[in-house]
C-alpha cells in the first residue's frame, strides 16, 4: 500500500487555508481593482512558502509564495484563496507556474468569479496530473472579495449605503440641524469607510448645504476616494470645496440640459463634468458609467433624496447605519431615506443583519439584501 506523505498536510488543510485567508485579509483594500488573494505552500508537513498579492500589476499570491518556497515547492501542496489564473494578464498564468514547479496538489477556496474563465485554471492543473480540491473555507474567502466578485460579474460598483441617523431614522431636525446626531466614534468609523472605497457619492443638496470635503482625511490624493456628485442642472458653486480643494478627483454627473460655459469653466485636472443624455439622472446609468470607468466600490453618503433614489432603484449591496440613541421626531425632520419611498410592503427589499457593533454611544448595524 502506498503511504500518502501528504495526509498530514491534508488534516491541517483548514488551518493552512485560514492562514492564506488571513494573508489576503491583511492586504484587502490595497489590491483594488484586483482581488485580495493569499497562498501558502506546504511540503511534508512544513510551511515552505507564503505570499499575498500586494498591488494591482504586481505578482500574484501564488508567485510570491512559490518564489519563497523555491525548490521545496516540488511535490508539495499549495493552498490558495482564489482559483489560480489560467490566462495571460499583466503577469503569466499561475496555473502554468504551479505545473512547472511540480506541485502535487492545489487546494482552492473560491473559484474564479468570472463566468468566462471559471474552472479553466482548475482544468489546466488537472490535465497536468495535479490533484485539485475546491471549496475549502469558501464562504470565508468569498466574503473577503465580495466587492471584487460583484464587480467582475456585474461590471458595476458594489454599493454601500451609509447613513447616520437618530433611533427614529432622522438625519436632521425640522429646523435643518444635522451636526452632529451621531457620536465622534461613528464619524471616525465613517471616514475609515471612505478610505476603503474607490468612490463616494452625494447629491447636490448635500454639497449646497454643507460644502463638504468628502475626503478620507488623507494627505495623499491617491488615497482619497473619487468624489461623485449628482447635480442634474449643474447648480454646484464654482467655489465649492469639492471643486477647488485639490484633495481628490471630483466627477459631477448632470442631465442633458446644463450651462455649457459653466461646465467648461468647472472642468479641470480635478473636476470632470459627465453629462448624461437624459433630462434626469437615473441611478443605473450612473452605476454603469462608474463601472466602465473602473470604480469597483461606491459609498453612498446621502443625503436623504439620493438615498431615496438608491432604495427605489434597489441599487445597493450593503447598508451601514450609524444609529444614535436620540429621538428627534417630527413630521418635518429629515428622514435618512427620503424620496417617494416604497408604496407596498411586498416591494420592500428584505435585509439581513450581518453585524451589530457598539461604537461608544451609538450602534453600527451592517446589513445586506437577502438573496432572491
Ligand atoms: P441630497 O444630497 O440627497 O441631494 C438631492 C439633490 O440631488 C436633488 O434635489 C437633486 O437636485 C440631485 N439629484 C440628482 N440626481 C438625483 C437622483 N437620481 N436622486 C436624488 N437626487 C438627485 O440632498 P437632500 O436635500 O436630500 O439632503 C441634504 C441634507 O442631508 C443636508 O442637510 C445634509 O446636511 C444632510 N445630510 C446628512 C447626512 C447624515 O448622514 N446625517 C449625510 C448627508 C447629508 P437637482 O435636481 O438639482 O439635481
Ligand atoms: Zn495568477
Amino acid at each position: 500500500m502506498l503511504i500518502d506523505i501528504h495526509s498530514g498536510d491534508d488534516l491541517l488543510k483548514e488551518e493552512y487555508m485560514k492562514l492564506a485567508i488571513n494573508l489576503a485579509r491583511a492586504t484587502a483594500h490595497q489590491t483594488s481593482p484586483n482581488p485580495a488573494v493569499g497562498a501558502v505552500v506546504v511540503n511534508n508537513g512544513e510551511i515552505v512558502g507564503m505570499g499575498a498579492h500586494l498591488k494591482a500589476g504586481e505578482a500574484h499570491a501564488e508567485v510570491n509564495a512559490l518564489s519563497m518556497a523555491g525548490d521545496r515547492a516540488k511535490g508539495g501542496t499549495i493552498y490558495v484563496t482564489l482559483e489560480p489564473c489560467a490566462h495571460f494578464g499583466r503577469t503569466p498564468p499561475c496555473a502554468d507556474l504551479i505545473i512547472k514547479k511540480q506541485l502535487s496538489k492545489v487546494v482552492i477556496a473560491s473559484s474564479d468569479p468570472n463566468p468566462l474563465v471559471a474552472g479553466l485554471g482548475i482544468e489546466k492543473l488537472r490535465n497536468a496530473g495535479i490533484s485539485v480540491e475546491t471549496g475549502v473555507l469558501q464562504e470565508e474567502a468569498d466574503a473577503l472579495n465580495s466587492v471584487f466578485f460583484h464587480y467582475i460579474r456585474q461590471r458595476t460598483p458594489y454599493v454601500t449605503l451609509k447613513m447616520a441617523c437618530s433611533l427614529d431614522g432622522k438625519t436632521a431636525t425640522a429646523g435643518g440641524e444635522s451636526k452632529w446626531i451621531t457620536c465622534e466614534a461613528s464619524r471616525l468609523d465613517g471616514h475609515t469607510q471612505r478610505r476603503i472605497h474607490d468612490a463616494i457619492l452625494v447629491g447636490i443638496g448635500t454639497v449646497m448645504a454643507d460644502d463638504p470635503k468628502l475626503t478620507a482625511r488623507s494627505e495623499s490624493i491617491a488615497e482619497n476616494p473619487i468624489r461623485v456628485v449628482l447635480d442634474t442642472h449643474l447648480r454646484i458653486r464654482e467655489d465649492a470645496r469639492v471643486v477647488t480643494d485639490g484633495a481628490a478627483a471630483t466627477w459631477i454627473f448632470t442631465g442633458r440640459t446644463i450651462d455649457g460655459d459653466k461646465a467648461r469653466r468647472l472642468q479641470s485636472e480635478q473636476v470632470t463634468v459627465i453629462r448624461l443624455p437624459s433630462e434626469s439622472i437615473a441611478i443605473k446609468d450612473v452605476l454603469n458609467d462608474l463601472g466602465q470607468k473602473g470604480v469597483t466600490s461606491l459609498l453612498v453618503e446621502g443625503g436623504s433624496a439620493v438615498h431615496g433614489s438608491f432604495l427605489k432603484a434597489k441599487a445597493f449591496n450593503r447598508v451601514i447605519a450609524y444609529i444614535a440613541p436620540k429621538l428627534i421626531g417630527g413630521r418635518d425632520a429629515v428622514p435618512a431615506i427620503g424620496g417617494t419611498g416604497i408604496r407596498y410592503l411586498a416591494d420592500v427589499p428584505e435585509l439581513s443583519i450581518k453585524n451589530v457593533e457598539r461604537l461608544d454611544q451609538d450602534l453600527k448595524v451592517t446589513l445586506i439584501p437577502k438573496a432572491g
